[in-house]
C-alpha cells in the first residue's frame, strides 16, 4: 500500500514537528501497525528535553495490524485487524538474553548500547517509523506484540507497559504477597502502576510517597487501592512509615522518583529486617551519603529493575481486560497527533495544568 504517513517527530530540544513520511513496504517481512492510542512515558519526556538526532517518540503503543506479510503473520499467529499492544524492544532472539527470556537486557534492542527500540530510534534507521506519535508505524520481523481485546478503551490498553512494569517489579521480582507492607516512593505513571500491582498480589499495605506537587495523583493512588499516603513535603517520611507500620517498616521498597538522591537514602531507611528496596529510577549523578551500614544491619536486598518480561506483560493485558479496576481515572489528558508537542509538555508538568496520565490518540 502506497500512501503518506503524518508523525510527530522530536527535532530539537522541547519541540516536535509533522512530517511526512513514506508508507514502508512489508513484502518481505513485518507489518504496519495503524496506531490507536500511545502513552507518554517518562522517558519519552526525558527524550524531548535532551539534544539528540530526531526520531519519533511514543512507546506504550495500542493499535490495529493494517499490514501484514506471510512470513510475520505466521510468525505472530496475527492477521490484518487483529488489535495488539506493543513491547517497546525489538530483541534479536538470539542471544542469551534473549534465549533465557531477559530479552528487555538484549544490547540489539537498548539504546544505552546503540540498539534500537520503538520511540527511541533515530530517523535514519529506516523505514524511520519507529515511533508511536505517528498515524502508523512499521512492525519490526522481531517487534513483540499482544493481542488486546477490541472492549478495553484504548487509554486503559496503553497502559500495558507501565502495568507491566509494575508486576514485573512487585510480583515477579519483588514477590510482594499478603502480610507484605509495600513502599512506593514516586507517585508517577510507574508508583500507580506498582501500587496496583501490589494490591493485585495481595500486599497488606500499600504507601505511596510524593511532594506537595503531586497530591492529585497522590490522592489518585488511594482510589486505585493503595492504603496509604505521605505528602514528604509535609509529613516526615521515615517516622511516618514506622507509625503506620508499627516500627516494623517496609518488606519491600521501590525508588521510582526522578532525580535526587534523598530518596535512595530514605529508601533503605524504610526497609524492614530482611527487606528488599527495588531501584526503578535514574539518577544521573553519585550518592555522597549513601549509607552501607544499614543495607547490612537490616540484611536488605538492593537491586535495580528495568522493564518487563513478556510474563509480566501477560499478566498486565490479563489485569486490563478483566475491567474490574478503574483504570480510565487513571488518564487525564489524550492528545490528537498535532498535538503532541503540548502532550509532551504537559506529562512534563510545562503544559496544562494537573497532569495525570497522558495520551496521544493519532486519529482522534
Ligand atoms: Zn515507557
Ligand atoms: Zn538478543
Amino acid at each position: 500500500m502506497a500512501g503518506k504517513v503524518l508523525a510527530a517527530v522530536a527535532t530539537d530540544v522541547k519541540t516536535t514537528e509533522l512530517q511526512s513520511f513514506e508508507m514502508p513496504s512489508v513484502d518481505q517481512d513485518g507489518g504496519i501497525l495503524k496506531v490507536e492510542t500511545v502513552g507518554v512515558c517518562g522517558s519519552d519526556v526525558d527524550y524531548y528535553r535532551k539534544k539528540l538526532s530526531p526520531r519519533i517518540l511514543g512507546h506504550h503503543i495500542v493499535g490495529t495490524i493494517e499490514q501484514l506479510s506471510e512470513a510475520a503473520a505466521k510468525r505472530w499467529g496475527l492477521k490484518v485487524g487483529d488489535r495488539v499492544a506493543m513491547e517497546e524492544y525489538i530483541p534479536c532472539g538470539q542471544c542469551d538474553f534473549c534465549r533465557t527470556g531477559f530479552y528487555r537486557s538484549c544490547l540489539t534492542t537498548d539504546p544505552r548500547s546503540g540498539g534500537i527500540r520503538y520511540g527511541a530510534t533515530p530517523l535514519d534507521v529506516k523505514p524511520s517509523l519507529f515511533g508511536g506519535f505517528a498515524q502508523y508505524l512499521y512492525l519490526h520481523p522481531n517487534a513483540v506484540l499482544h493481542k488486546m481485546p477490541k472492549h478495553v478503551p484504548g487509554i486503559e490498553a496503553a497502559l500495558t507497559l507501565p502495568l507491566a512494569n509494575g508486576f514485573e517489579w512487585m510480583s515477579i521480582i519483588g514477590q510482594a504477597g499478603p502480610g507484605d507492607t509495600v513502599l512506593i516512593q514516586g507517585p508517577g505513571q510507574q508508583g500507580l502502576a506498582c501500587a496496583l500491582a501490589a494490591k493485585a498480589a495481595g500486599a497488606e499495605k500499600v504507601i505511596v510517597t510524593g511532594r506537595k506537587t503531586s497530591l492529585k495523583r497522590l490522592e489518585l493512588s488511594l482510589n486505585l487501592g493503595a492504603d496509604h499516603i505521605i505528602n514528604i513535603s509535609e509529613q516526615p517520611l521515615v517516622e511516618t512509615v514506622r507509625e503506620i507500620t508499627d516500627g516494623k517498616m517496609a518488606n519491600l521498597v521501590i525508588d521510582v522518583t526522578s532525580g535526587g538522591s534523598e530518596p535512595v537514602l530514605t529508601s533503605l531507611q524504610c526497609g524492614a529486617r530482611g527487606g528488599t528496596v527495588l531501584f526503578g529510577a535514574y539518577k544521573y549523578q553519585g550518592i555522597d551519603a549513601f549509607d552501607l551500614d544499614v543495607v547490612i544491619k537490616n540484611t536488605l536486598t538492593l537491586k535495580g529493575v528495568r522493564g518487563h518480561s513478556f510474563q509480566s506483560v501477560r499478566m498486565a493485558v490479563d489485569f486490563i481486560s478483566s475491567g474490574k479496576f478503574p483504570l480510565a481515572m487513571m488518564n487525564s489528558h489524550d492528545y490528537a497527533l498535532k498535538d503532541t508537542d503540548m502532550a509532551l509538555k504537559t506529562a512534563g508538568n510545562e503544559g496544562e495544568p494537573m497532569p495525570l496520565l497522558v495520551t496521544v490518540s493519532p486519529w482522534k
